[in-house]
């Protein structure tokens, strides 16, 4: 059930020739573990090794070599399951999924079709302040993945490297929950997200290390409903199945497109063939890949290799135990302590390091403006210098310790931002760097008092003008503020201005 505080998205509509059409999407996601070995040997997962270097008997398939389970990886899918709030099975098991292709040595792929080791969650898909999906999570499985056929390096050979074979990953599958392809985009930005902080996926979309299937189906309104009243999948058209996305950006356009396509087809009178598609992003469509008639027969069967994997309660217990902030309970603490605006808390929260970097920086001192000065200052410079937190020149003391001399009232804002760069380039304690370079607001009422009292006495039509219209008094500031070499704390000066001039 959706909380409370939220309002579901409305499903995205096209208008067909003969009344609208709902969009119905359920994804597969295929996610690497993170995990310095594979799933059932010790070979590293290492990426940009030597080709075929990482690789160990078993995965190659040598006769006789049997696959031994690597506990991490099992940790790591009762992490994720755990942080999908779904229900972690004591008891599963491995089956193997028959194919041949060049890059899977063993001839088949071990994999958990009958009983995964992850079974029902959940992943709230926020879109807008107060607006979110609640996407049911089916399961998660376990399973290899497998080689990579090189064809590029050989105009007359292919080559194959062995170093991904029998690497973990995990097969996230959601219930078709999803409504449109902004929402289809972030949920999966959602779950990477949720992977990242739990450490079980780096979530790297373009080394293929995060991927989904996507499946996409049309349908009338109201036969959306009723499907979520009886569960009866017949309430839902026929859904086509668009392969291994690595790009949020191409998962919505490949949305759209293939959502068109099933319309024009049903509005010509035809039938949608359940089949596999690939997005091709040059031309910016769908093509069939194979239809689910001539898709493979597998021949599942439990891997007689294995025994069922059993695992304890109170080893799911202590993993639970240990189970970091997630993304929803951070951004709302950031909120609530803070003061963060859902924009700011959203950003602040889009990476761990991110988050923890603010929280060093806000201890103690405004959320909301360590908040501003980390979004717009340092994460602005970040950018450009296209750098991330772990590369920035400024620890979360440093900026700090200028935060802390803006409250103390020792120099502006204004001389903040200057003190800011010459901290990026030169480093330095800030309240030193400050006093080396002569940055100390003038806090002597006097001094601007004077300043004041000459410009009020030597302009008397700009005196008149200003009690007539008091937006005119702003000038008197700038010129104060001039006068003082822009050390004068500008709302001391605001306040003297119309003190002396009885606004
Ligand atoms: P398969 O393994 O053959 O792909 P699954 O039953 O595991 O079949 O379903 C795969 C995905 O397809 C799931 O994410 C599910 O939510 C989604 N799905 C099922 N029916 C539809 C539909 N009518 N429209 C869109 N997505 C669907
Ligand atoms: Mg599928």
């Amino acid at each position: 059930m959706l909380d409370t505080r939220y309002e579901a998205p409305k499903p995205k509509v096209i208008a067909g020739a003969k009344g609208d059409w709902e969009l119905v999407i359920g994804m597969e996601i295929h996610a690497q573990v993170a995990s310095n070995a594979k799933l059932f040997s010790g070979a590293s997962t290492q990426v940009g090794a030597e080709p075929n270097s990482n690789v160990a008997f078993v995965d190659a398939a040598m006769p006789g070599m049997l696959p031994v389970i690597n506990e991490f990886c099992v940790e790591q899918a009762v992490r994720s399951g755990l942080g999908l709030k779904a229900q972690i099975n004591l008891t599963s098991a491995f089956d193997r999924k028959n194919y041949f292709y060049p890059d899977l040595p063993q001839g088949y792929q071990i994999s958990q079709l009958y009983h995964p080791i992850v079974g029902e969650g959940e992943v709230l898909v926020e879109l807008a302040p107060g607006v979110a999906r609640l996407v049911r999570i089916e399961r998660i499985h376990l399973e290899q993945d497998a080689g990579k056929s090189i064809h590029d390096m050989d105009p007359t050979m292919s080559f194959v490297d062995f170093n991904r074979t029998g690497v973990a990953l995990m097969e996230i599958v959601s219930r078709p929950d999803l409504r449109g392809p902004e929402e289809a985009a972030a949920y999966v930005a959602k779950l990477r997200q949720i992977l990242r902080y739990l450490g079980t996926c780096d979530g790297n979309m373009q080394n293929g290390n995060l991927r989904a299937d996507v499946n996409v189906s049309v349908c009338r309104p109201g036969d959306y409903e009723r499907y979520q009243a009886t569960q009866d999948f017949g309430h839902l058209g026929t859904r086509c199945e668009i392969k291994n996305m690595n790009s949020l950006r191409f998962i919505q356009a490949a949305i759209e497109y293939e959502a068109r396509r099933q319309i024009a087809i049903l509005e010509d009178g035809g039938k949608v063939d359940q089949e596999t598609r690939l997005y091709d992003p040059d031309k910016g469509e769908t093509r069939s890949m194979r239809s689910k008639e001539e898709a493979h027969d597998y021949r599942y069967f439990p891997c007689p290799d294995l025994l069922p994997l059993e695992i304890e309660q109170e080893w799911v217990d202590d993993i639970a135990a240990r189970m970091p902030e997630l993304p929803d309970a951070k951004k709302a603490r950031f909120m609530a302590d803070f003061g963060l605006t859902d924009y700011d808390a959203n950003v602040l929260t889009a990476e761990v390091d991110n988050a923890a970097f603010f929280e060093e920086v806000a201890k103690g001192r405004d959320g909301k403006q360590a908040a501003n000065w980390i979004i717009n200052e340092l994460f602005g410079r970040l950018n450009k210098e296209g750098l991330g937190i772990a590369d920035s020149p400024l620890s979360a003391a440093q900026i700090g310790g200028v935060l802390d001399l803006i409250a103390s009232g020792e120099i502006t804002s204004k001389m903040a931002k200057e003190l800011f760069e010459i901290l990026w380039t030169e480093g330095g304690n800030p309240a030193e760097v400050a006093a080396k370079h002569g940055m100390k607001q003038v806090t002597d009422t006097g001094e601007i008092e004077r300043a004041l009292d000459a410009l009020i006495a030597a302009n008397p039509d700009q005196v008149e003008k200003a009690k007539v219209n008091s937006k005119l008094a702003g000038w008197f500031t700038g010129q104060v503020l001039k006068a003082t070499g822009g050390k004068a704390n500008p709302a001391v000066v605001n306040q003297m201005v119309a003190q002396k001039l009885g606004l």
